[in-house]
């Protein structure tokens, strides 16, 4: 697969927001991106290694749009919200935001979609309307999906054994990603969190665990 490099944006610090978009065009695009969260740098590595091979295999045409990493700022400093110490994912403009949430790690920001990380990310929804968006983080290990995709999430599942959900108990996301593309723009989310470094697992391991059912996965019906 060719991928072109599209116009990039800037974070709050101006450093570069890469995106590309396959050479294949379509009405609607998939969305490969990791990063939201700039102390996740297992979602990051994961998708790095996907990118590698989908930028080699000749067989997968796309449609796709990638962000390797949206929020280069946290990523550089090893931490999860942006320079404006916003957490990129409570910042969208979903009909549940709210500037009622009290942690630091969830700061939604004074206002949805304040921050350049997030506004650049949404100019390529309208100008490139999404169809499933898949976006690597790294917590626990879990396929958690918003709209639907759970037969994407189930078929990840029958490689790697991480639990399925489709609202995570006791941990509300308002103005997350996966509320807002399914609101806005009728597409569904899968939110991938690997697991977290620790002593036994590294991030080649990580990729490893995954790198059977995302390779089977592109090549398979359920993304097209
Ligand atoms: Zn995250």
């Amino acid at each position: 697969m060719n991928l072109l490099k599209l116009k990039s944006g800037a974070t709050v610090e101006g450093d570069e927001i890469k995106a590309f978009i396959s050479e294949t065009k379509s009405a609607k695009y998939n969305y490969l991106m990791a990063g939201v969260h700039g102390d996740e740098v297992e979602g990051v590595y994961v998708l790095k290694e996907l990118l590698e091979w989908l930028k080699e295999n000749d067989e997968i045409m796309g449609p796709f749009i990638i962000i390797p990493i949206l929020n280069i700022d946290g990523y550089r400093t090893g931490t999860r919200t942006n320079a404006h110490g916003v957490d990129l994912n409570r910042n969208l403009p979903a009909a549940n935001w709210t500037e009622k949430i009290r942690k630091k790690r969830y700061n939604p920001g004074p206002t949805p979609l304040s921050e350049p990380e997030n506004i650049f990310l949404d100019k390529l929804f309208q100008k490139y309307t999404p169809k499933f968006i898949l976006s690597f983080h790294s917590w626990k290990p879990m396929l958690n999906f918003n709209g639907e995709c759970r037969e994407i999430a189930k078929f990840l599942e029958k490689h790697n054994s991480y639990p399925i959900n489709n609202s995570i108990d006791g941990h509300p996301t308002p103005g997350s990603l996966g509320h807002y593309a399914v609101e806005k723009y009728k597409c569904p989310v899968l939110t991938f969190e690997c697991p977290v470094l620790d002593d036994n697992l590294t991030l080649k391991n990580i990729w490893k665990d995954n790198e059977a059912g995302l390779k089977l996965l592109f090549q398979s019906h359920l993304i097209s």
